[in-house]
């Protein structure tokens, strides 16, 4: 039903099915649109006819018509696509009104504010949405928000409310002449011409820049289309005894079951999110400031009702629903409900409730948490004993910790996170043409607007950190500036913002690690029950290995020595060795790096112990460890009692020209087996004393880059005969394993053989993507945005595994690795192993394991669950 009727229009449909309030009315289905893009612009044949039957169906229902000045129907045109689209399409209400109708609709209601008030919306949301006034540029007034301002001053009044129906009435006929000498035409007075306007402009809105900037970022395919939804309009604005309000069913930044909304009295539509009135809490147990009335203490009556829907609501689609109602002289309608937007940790929150509450299952809760957005959960957040100083105090909209230099314009954030500079957006409130700047800015602060408010939506929906509606900023577009309380914060001075307690903090905060506990430890929990896949890490220190663990690791999948080489001294005798001319000056060298390595590895070992670690012999071009520049060429000479000419020569030796495809990983340690040897010996004596210290040790040895199975034999033997030589040193025995990565295709082609000699396999898919594509993976960023974007690649390969190429590599090394050893051990150590969709790939292909950073350790434990629950094996 969504596919056709869009996601607003199907829950229409169905609120109405399960006997909730909803005003009578119609959808145009998605594929009118896609007929009338796939036409020119032009409406499918026959559907003018429909439309005017459905409209006689809906004046049937209730006693009015469409154009009748003496009980008129008015009605609202919506857009609604499959998947929601929060302020990305426009809304045109009151439609079907001209000054004849309203003359007619203020002598049927007896309230002449009310009918004017109905057109002036009308024209105004007309003007803006089909006639196109509505600025394209924030910096631009809105016409009619203008001339508004201009009559409430006029009039020496704050509120539109306060506007008489004469001033309204002076209002609209401005608002035609502005129109007129805009658009160069006559406002039109013809509802039928009015109908066909709005429909026309909510299927031209799916083309908008917005719209198109909105489906990028969320992957939903141009092909689907909007449905238009025409419905009998209901009336917020008829005096103090109607109201318009959002809610939620449970709260969407924290996921704390209480029921959540704003309302405003004698309003319609937008005002609540628009933040024209500053809305009321709905119920009293979320009242905050005293001076505020609730809906539960003006409107018992109609406040009990909506509490009776929320309920039957949720129990109905058993899911959190974000609801939007309004109530017409005590009758409560509502306009729509939907699977509310929510922070990863209110995602958590509720489907771990849910499921006590036996609304659902463990099964569907694991599947209610996107695992890519446990991200949010998993950065580090404000450390509670730090020193802040908190300047201001906003609503918590949206949680997270942000620290960045405050900017105030949508543009200018896009311009500055470009340079590579962290920003927090600050506005009066925040508008769906911000949208851009709202993606890449690390936090946003708002002064105006509530929970329901643009930025609260859009920042939740986002995962990015939210302080909304904090009154005691001020901001200065044009000297670009912002102030509280006598302080003035200039464009570019660093702030810190708490999205958790609505905390503005001057400067920056320190930061501390976060934890799994609570309900988003249950629920990881729940995905190590159901999944398959192991979960490892990529980590080269005891620290990384540490929060890796804590983090639910059960190994490490990949530990890269060469880091290791950088630290400290030790650079220079990696240098040193380098640098020699001849085994022995290699070997002194060794000597040297042989304790930094095995203290490094009897950490590392020690934190993982029980867990298997995976370590790989040295992989990157030995010209990675000398410097470049003249400066510090001439160090490396003074340190090595040599001339800089010698430096240089040998940098210039060891250079090449594609280095990736050069002498590296396997090939320095056939070259060189003195290195490997000194690994291996680094990595068994560790092994050793950790075994007589009572530690258990699985320690993995991996070669890196072979492409033949005669690479393994040549490593495979130094390592054999290091290790035994070093047990019989040491008098103890260590189990461990000698494996390879499987990175360039013709190790995947040959696993078979390769398998003979391999007690496991890891792809390492960054550089079997770089191979299979022949893309460089250091060089491949500018072109790939490119190919990105012009849709030649769906996405980058090496953030999110190429399945139908490189996939099947991994799949013809799984595949015939098993055909020699059934029982083959093999993972992935690849950046793809935090990715959810990779992750379900390798689940699918059989894999054992997948290794991913530390932080990225919980999705992988809920995406592998995910993959097992939608691919049981
Ligand atoms: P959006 O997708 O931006 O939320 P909607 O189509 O939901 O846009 O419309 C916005 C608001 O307009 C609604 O929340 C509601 O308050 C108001 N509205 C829509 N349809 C009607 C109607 N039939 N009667 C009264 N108000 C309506
Ligand atoms: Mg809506
Ligand atoms: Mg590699």
């Amino acid at each position: 039903m969504k596919n056709l009727l869009g996601g607003k229009g199907a829950n229409l449909a169905e609120m109405c099915n399960i006997g909730v309030p909803v005003p009578p009315g119609f959808t145009l289905s998605t594929e009118v649109c896609s007929a009338y893009y796939d036409n020119n612009r032009n409406y499918p044949e026959g559907l003018k006819s429909e439309v005017e039957a459905a409209i006689a169906k809906t004046e049937e229902v209730l006693g009015k018509k469409f154009g009748d000045p003496t009980n008129p129907l008015l009605l609202s045109v919506r857009s609604g696509s499959r998947a929601s689209m929060p302020g990305m399409m426009d809304t045109v209400l009151n439609l079907g009104i001209n000054e004849e109708i309203t003359e007619g609709l203020a002598k049927l209601s007896g309230n002449p504010r009310f009918a004017w008030d109905s057109y002036r919306r009308f024209v105004q949301m007309y003007g803006d949405v089909v006639l196109d006034l509505k600025p394209v540029n924030k910096e631009d007034h809105d016409p009619f928000e203008l001339i508004l301002e201009a009559k409430k001053e006029e009039k020496g009044v704050e509120l539109d409310t306060e506007l008489s129906a004469e001033d309204l009435k002076e209002i609209v006929a401005e608002f035609k002449a502005e129109i007129k000498k805009v658009t160069g035409h006559d406002f039109p007075d013809d509802p039928m011409e009015q109908l066909w306007g709005a429909v026309g402009s909510v299927f031209g809105s799916w083309m908008n820049d917005r719209a198109i900037y909105y489906r990028r970022l969320n992957g939903i395919p141009s092909e689907w289309g909007t449905a238009v939804n025409i419905q009998a309009m209901v009336y917020g604005n008829m005096g103090d005894d109607c109201a318009t309000g959002v809610a939620f069913t449970r709260d969407p930044a924290n996921g704390e079951k209480i029921f959540y909304g704003e309302y405003l009295i004698n309003a319609q539509g937008e005002d609540v999110v628009a933040g024209v009135r500053t809305p009321q809490p709905v119920n009293d147990s979320t009242k905050s400031d005293p001076s505020h009335a609730t809906l539960q203490e003006l409107m018992p009556k109609p406040y009990q009702d909506l509490v009776d829907i929320y309920l039957k609501l949720e129990k109905h689609y058993k899911d959190m629903q974000d609801i939007e109602f309004t109530i017409q002289k005590g009758k409560l309608w509502m306009l729509q409900t939907r699977n509310g937007k929510r922070t990863a940790e209110a995602a958590v929150r509720i489907a771990v409730e849910m499921e006590k509450e036996g609304l659902i299952d463990k099964n569907t809760a694991i599947k209610r948490v996107e695992a890519e957005s446990l991200d949010q959960l998993l950065h580090p957040m404000f450390d509670p004993n730090a020193d802040k100083n908190v300047i201001a105090t906003g609503l918590p909209a949206s949680p997270g910790a942000a620290t960045g230099k405050i900017v105030f314009h949508a543009e200018d954030a896009e311009v500055w996170v470009e340079k590579g500079e962290d920003v927090l957006l600050v506005r009066t409130e925040t508008s769906p043409e911000d949208i851009g700047g709202m993606h890449v800015a690390k936090g946003i602060l708002t002064a105006r607007g509530g929970m329901t408010s643009h930025a609260a939506v859009v920042a939740r929906g986002m995962g990015t950190c939210c302080v909304a509606g904090c009154g005691a900023i001020e901001i200065d577009l044009k000297k670009k500036t912002m102030t509280v309380d006598g302080k003035v914060l200039k464009e570019g001075d660093w702030l810190s913002l708490d999205g958790s307690k609505g905390e503005v903090i001057e400067g920056k905060v320190p930061t501390i690690d976060p934890e799994l506990s609570g309900d988003f430890g249950i629920l990881m929990g729940w995905a190590d029950e159901v999944r398959h896949l192991n979960v490892r890490t990529n980590a080269d220190t005891p620290h990384d290995a540490e929060v890796a663990r804590n983090f639910g690791a059960e190994g490490i999948g990949l530990c890269r020595t060469e880091h290791m080489f950088f630290e400290g001294d030790r650079i220079k005798a990696v240098r040193e060795m380098i640098l020699a001319d001849d085994e022995a000056g290699r070997r002194k060298a060794l000597t040297k790096l042989l304790p930094y390595q095995r203290d490094d590895f009897y950490g590392i070992f020690k934190v993982m112990h029980d867990l298997p670690v995976t370590v790989r012999t040295l992989d990157p071009p030995l010209h990675e460890f000398l410097p470049h520049d003249d400066a510090n060429q001439q160090v490396m000479a003074d340190e090595m009692g040599i001339t800089l000419e010698e430096v240089k020569a040998k940098v210039e030796s060891l250079s090449e020209f594609n280095p990736m495809l050069g002498h590296r990983g396997c090939r320095l340690g056939i070259t060189y087996p003195e290195i490997t040897e000194m690994q291996a010996r680094a990595i068994i004596e560790a092994a050793c004393d950790l075994t007589k210290e009572g530690i258990n040790v699985l320690p993995e040895i991996m070669i890196p880059l072979i492409g033949t199975k005669a690479e393994l034999v040549d490593q495979k033997k130094v390592v054999v005969s290091t290790a035994e030589k070093v047990m019989e040193e040491k008098g103890v025995k260590v189990n461990y394993l000698v494996g390879t990565m499987i990175e360039i295709p013709r190790a995947a082609l040959t696993a078979h053989e390769v398998a003979e000699e391999a007690d496991f396999f890891s792809f390492g898919t960054n550089d079997l993507t770089q191979m299979t594509f022949g893309y460089s993976r250091d060089d491949a960023g500018p072109f790939l945005k490119e190919y990105t974007s012009k849709g030649i690649l769906s996405d980058d390969p090496f953030q999110t595994l190429d399945q139908s190429g490189v996939g099947q590599l991994v799949e013809i090394g799984v595949q015939r690795g098993r055909q020699t050893k059934p029982d083959l051990k093999i993972g992935i150590c690849g950046e793809h192993g935090g990715d959810p969709r990779s992750v379900e790939f390798c689940h699918k292909v059989g894999l054992n394991y997948v290794s991913c950073s530390p932080y990225r350790v919980p999705i992988a434990r809920l995406a592998a669950a995910q993959a097992q629950l939608n691919n049981p094996v």
